[in-house]
């Protein structure tokens, strides 16, 4: 059935139904009394004879309508039928005689006979006489305690009488009479409006699947409006090569005198928060062009087509953005990998060959985007090894730039950059807060920064408050405060972005055996961490509880480290084994704290073999095992199952040495390890300095050179 006709077929029963339950719902007609035919009368109307004798104010106000007809019969009180002069009911005919209340009693006392009817209106407190040879009179009665009177003294005097209906319109009668069907169709109509809006909403997300997700350009533009190459910093060679983009979109082109083409599709490699997006939003400002956002992930459904389509709509709706404006035109593509992953292997699943067929439409949008048209396509990836060879060819994503994370200069410049024009306390050094975040993003720097900021914000708030409380004025807290953020709040930030909150009251109801544990844990990791000749400083040892740690010690080389030796990647995985080795050897304990180390450790051990060369299988690079072109089982493994196997006993051989080195090293310096602890129970952190004190105060009884450590086949070669 067509889905027309369903939903006409749906309306006509809804009417039905309505209708139906209308009619249930109606009060039913009032169970009409016999009708009484007048003689000469064509219509037959139905009157309730009324006794005064039972007749309550309640009774006259209630009694029942009678339906509209152009005459009417009575009953007399005594109940016996009598044809009664023509009465229009409902229509209060005008009167020429006029007639008070007392004249009508003075008459029904004097001249009953003279009476021929008197109706009274329903509902109103008016009663119509008519009079033999006479205009009927409108009679004006007090009240229902009038009508009732008059009631009395027309049965006392046998005059007929009865009830009639004012007059109605017939509009609100109908409405009235039909009050329960109606409400029941105008909620059956509204229900059925809902359903078709719903039904009509949800064809047009599924008509609307294959456009595409990228965020509205105009939306972006006030993002993009303050976004210069200046607000980026600690990625210069990407500045450079994007600089260069910006120079051959606008003005004079002199690449195009030297028949230098620019490339179409740049791709950012790098880890997240390292400023791709940023970058990009850099370009459409300094282009003067828009800037549209979108992610692999995006384009990727379960049902075919989908991503082709909308990768399509980017593309056309990009084309007339450009033709509109004259301008250039952005796209940045984050997580490219989700999309672009290598092709031909595979389950040949729907969702693969859905991505394949993705991937097939942006290759060939990109080949469309013939010269310089003014689009620019600028992707972001920190996988680009996954990346399918097609998208990298020439005329692709043939621009590579890395957005690493940034070294020391460019910490220091993004700091200052996300400090900009705030007051900082003396103690603060752009250089001191670059040596402490080692390793961060450009996010994650900003991050510091916020976090930092809040807190001066609070102390500033606290300050000002308890100053006006104890009787400042405005003007003197204003000179009095200052509004700077310090080391200690940076410090802060440091850490809130790494660990998460500090997590206080929990750390106030730990026990002191939970205590205990973590810090011999820490004590492990951090006594560990000075044995190997060139392992990088300990800064901070705490067993303050954080929403992401119940303790850490946090290590910061002294210089950024561009590479790894093997020896620091043996005392890497020696300190997160300690953890673990403290604990047993102290506590006899082991629990599930150091899982987390266990995990590190193994990743190191990973590369190290798989990757670095670093092991007794020698100078090996494989790829992930049973790793597909998307992350799926099934693809190039690289490598067989007897290597598979060795790479896990060479792993497992790794971890296991270290994990015995570390116990080794603890053990040797119970009495520092001791020493910290004592002091970590006691105030939960040691710095830098203090840590210096200790380790002056307990020199290390034992040297890297006396570990058993695993054995490289080359270290002939110069592995260590
Ligand atoms: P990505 O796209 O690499 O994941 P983003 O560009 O989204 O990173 O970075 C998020 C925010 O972090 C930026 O808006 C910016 O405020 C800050 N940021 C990141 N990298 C940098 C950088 N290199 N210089 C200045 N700020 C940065």
């Amino acid at each position: 059935m067509k889905p027309n006709t369903k939903f006409i077929l749906w309306i006509l029963g809804a009417f039905l139904f309505a209708f139906i339950a209308g009619r249930f719902v109606t009060p039913g007609p009032v169970p009409a009394p016999k009708p009484v035919h007048a003689p000469g009368r064509a219509a037959a109307v139905y009157v309730q004879p009324i006794k005064p004798s039972q007749t309550s104010e309640k009774d006259i106000s209630n009694i029942p309508t009678i339906s509209a007809a152009p005459a009417i019969t009575s009953g007399s009180p005594s109940g016996a039928a009598f044809v009664q002069a023509p009465v229009n009911r409902g229509q209060q005919t005008p009167t020429t005689s006029d007639l008070t209340i007392s004249e009508l009693y003075q008459l029904i006392e004097s001249n009953p006979k003279s009476i021929a009817n008197v109706s009274f209106i329903n509902s109103e407190n008016i009663v119509r006489v008519e009079r033999v040879n006479q205009l009927p009179s409108l009679v004006k009665v007090s009240d229902v305690g009038g009508k009732q009177a008059l009631l009395a003294k027309l049965d006392k005097s046998k005059i007929s009488f009865q009830t009639v209906e004012p007059k109605v319109d017939p509009i609100a009668k109908l409405i009235s009479e039909n009050f329960g069907t109606i409400l029941v169709l105008l909620v059956i109509v509204g229900f059925l409006i809902y359903s078709s809006r719903r039904a009509a909403k949800q064809m047009g997300s599924i008509t609307g699947m294959g456009k595409s997700r990228s965020k509205d350009v105009e939306k972006l533009k006030d993002s993009i409006a303050k976004v210069t190459f200046k607000d980026v910093a600690g990625c210069e060679e990407a500045v450079k090569e994007l600089r260069r983009v910006v120079k051959g979109l606008v003005g004079a082109n002199v690449y195009k005198e030297f028949g230098a083409e620019l490339p179409k599709g740049i791709l950012l490699i790098g880890p997240p928060g390292t400023g791709k997006t940023l970058l990009a939003k850099a370009v459409a400002h300094e282009t003067g062009g828009s800037f549209e956002v979108t992610s692999g992930s995006a384009f990727v459904e379960m049902l075919v087509g989908v991503g082709a389509s909308r990768v399509r709509d980017l593309f056309e709706s990009a084309r007339k953005k450009v033709a509109e404006s004259k301008k250039p035109h952005i796209i940045f593509i984050d997580e490219i990998d989700a999309v672009g992953g290598k092709r031909g292997g595979g389950t040949g699943s729907g969702s693969n060959s859905e991505r394949e067929q993705t991937l097939n439409q942006i290759l060939v949008e990109m080949d469309g985007v013939i010269g310089n048209q003014g689009i620019i396509i600028i992707a972001a990836t920190n996988r680009v090894d996954m990346l399918d060879d097609a998208l990298l060819r020439p005329g692709r994503f043939d621009c590579h730039v890395s957005v690493d994370l940034p070294d020391r200069a460019g910490r220091e410049a993004i700091f200052a950059i996300h400090i900009g024009e705030r007051l900082i306390a003396s103690d603060v050094t752009l250089a001191g807060l670059a040596h402490r975040t080692y390793g961060y993003s450009g996010a994650e720097i900003k991050g510091v920064c916020n976090r930092a900021f809040i807190l001066a914000a609070e102390r500033y708030a606290g300050r000002r408050e308890a100053l006006v409380q104890s009787g400042m004025s405005a003007e003197q807290v204003a000179a009095e405060l200052v509004k700077e953020t310090t080391m200690v709040d940076f410090d802060e930030g440091v850490d809130f972005v790494r660990y998460g909150n500090p997590d206080v009251a929990k750390q106030g109801r730990m026990k002191i055996i939970d205590k205990k544990n973590t810090a011999y844990h820490e004590a492990g990791h951090a006594d560990t961490a000075v044995i190997s000749p060139d392992a990088d400083p300990v800064v901070k040892i705490t067993i303050m509880r954080r929403s992401k740690a119940l303790g850490y010690v946090q290590t910061m080389p002294d210089t950024d480290r561009v590479s790894i030796t093997r020896q620091q990647a043996l005392s890497r995985i020696v300190m997160a084994m300690a953890g673990r080795a403290a604990q047993e050897v102290f506590l006899n304990t082991v629990d599930a704290g150091a899982s987390n180390d266990f995990q590190q450790a193994a990743d190191m051990a990973k590369r190290m073999v798989t990757a670095w060369g670093m092991s007794r299988l020698g100078p090996i690079s494989v790829g992930e095992r049973g790793e597909g072109p998307f992350g799926g089982g099934g693809g190039h493994a690289g490598f067989g199952q007897d290597l598979g196997n060795e790479i896990d006993r060479e792993i497992r051989y790794i971890t296991s040495t270290c994990y015995k080195a570390a116990k080794k090293i603890v053990e040797a310096n119970r009495e520092r390890i001791e020493a910290l602890v004592a002091i970590l129970m006691h105030k939960e952190t040691v710095l830098a300095d203090e840590w210096q004190a200790l380790l002056k105060a307990y020199p290390s009884k034992i040297k890297w050179e006396d570990l058993t450590l695993p054995e490289a086949e080359f270290t002939e070669e110069g592995g260590k």
